[in-house]
Parts: structure tokens; sequence; C-alpha cells
């Protein structure tokens, strides 16, 4: 099975795309991850995209594309994808649809991480302290909530309209996120 979590920044899609990655031995693909360390590693890439993301701004549809298309044609990666953070616009969504189907693969659940503004501020500023993220600030916290919001609109109404969407409640506990995670995909695997 192929997963999408998604929800604003500091709803906990990170945290529990690591809980569903242990308990349904599937693989993380955060494409924030993958930018992250193209940056510490001062790729060409990473260059390039160090002031995007540290503006709160999306890179380019094409920069992500790329990367997840290394993860999606390995084999040992083969229907066991969980994709956090990705996709964030309609025409990554289209993307990964695109390339899924070249692969022969598919998405089997979109979760949705619902949490509001002020839980997303509260909880940027606790991780800022624990992970010290360049783009862990008041003032970027909004603006990446306000980019997320507009961009995943579409999204959202794009895989309803197929089904695939579940929405969960990003304000309760993590275990009580991981319990509601769970139920969903026991049910959806029958
Ligand atoms: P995240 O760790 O998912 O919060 O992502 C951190 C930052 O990386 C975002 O604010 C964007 O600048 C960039 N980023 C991550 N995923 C994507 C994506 N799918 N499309 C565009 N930009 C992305």
């Amino acid at each position: 099975m192929n997963l999408v979590i998604f929800g604003p920044p500091g709803a906990g899609k990170g945290t529990q795309s690591k809980f569903i990655v242990n308990k349904y031995n599937l693989y993380q693909l955060s494409t924030g991850d993958l930018l992250r360390s193209e940056i510490k590693n001062k790729t060409e890439l990473g260059t390039k995209i160090s002031s995007i993301i540290n503006s709160g701004d999306l890179v380019s549809d094409e920069i992500v594309g790329n990367l997840i298309e290394k993860f999606i044609s390995n084999d040992n990666f083969k229907n066991k994808i969980i994709f956090d953070g990705y996709p964030r616009t309609l025409t990554q969504a289209n993307n990964l649809d695109n390339l899924l189907k070249k692969y022969n693969q598919r998405i089997d659940l979109v979760l949705k991480l619902s949490v509001s503004l002020a839980t997303v501020k509260k909880r940027i500023l606790e991780r800022r302290t624990q992970e010290n993220r360049a783009d862990d600030n008041e003032e970027l916290a909004i603006k990446r909530f306000n980019t997320y919001e507009k961009s995943s609109k579409p999204l959202i109404d794009y895989y309803a309209q197929s089904n695939l969407l579940k929405v969960v409640n990003g304000e309760a506990s993590i275990v009580e996120i991981n319990t509601e995670i769970s139920g969903l995909i026991d049910s959806m695997k029958g």
C-alpha cells in the first residue's frame, strides 16, 4: 500500500509518518527532509533552494518531482511508501499519479491532519527548540500555514472525489492520532 499524509506545518506529519512506517513496514518519503539534506550537504541543488525554503515558499514542482521519482522507481520501496509533504499542489498530485502509474502502483489512502493555526504556532515554537529548523519561527509558521491552506484546497477536493481522503483530527494527542490512523489503515486493508 502507498499512503499520502498531509497537513499544515506542525500538524504532526513527520511524527505520525514515523509511527506508520514502524507499524506497517513502510518507507517515509519526506520531500522536506530530502530538501533539507541537500542544503545540509551543500549540493548544487541545496544552494539553489536554501533561500526558497528559508523564506517559507514552495520549491518548484519540477525539483520535487525529480526527487520522488528516484524513490518510486526503486523496487525496494514498491507499494511501501508513505508520502510526507508531497504532493503540495495539484500539479504535483497529477505528477504523482502519472509516476505511480508508470511504475505500476497507486495511492491507497490519503490522510489529512487537521489543525488550527493556534496549534501550529505553539507546536512550531516547541519544535524549534528541539530540532533547530531555520524555517521554524512564528512569522514563517503563519506564512507556511497560509501557503498550505491555499495550495491544499484543490488537493483535498481532488482526493475527496476519488474517495481516497480521510480527515484525522490533528488536535488530539499523539497516541490518539496513532490509534485513529491505525484504525483507518486496518479497515482499508480489510
Ligand atoms: P516540510 O518539512 O514538509 O514542512 O517542508 C519544508 C519546506 O520544504 C517547505 O516549506 C517547502 O519550502 C519545501 N517543500 C517540502 N515539500 C515540498 C513540496 N512537495 N513542494 C514544494 N516545496 C516543498
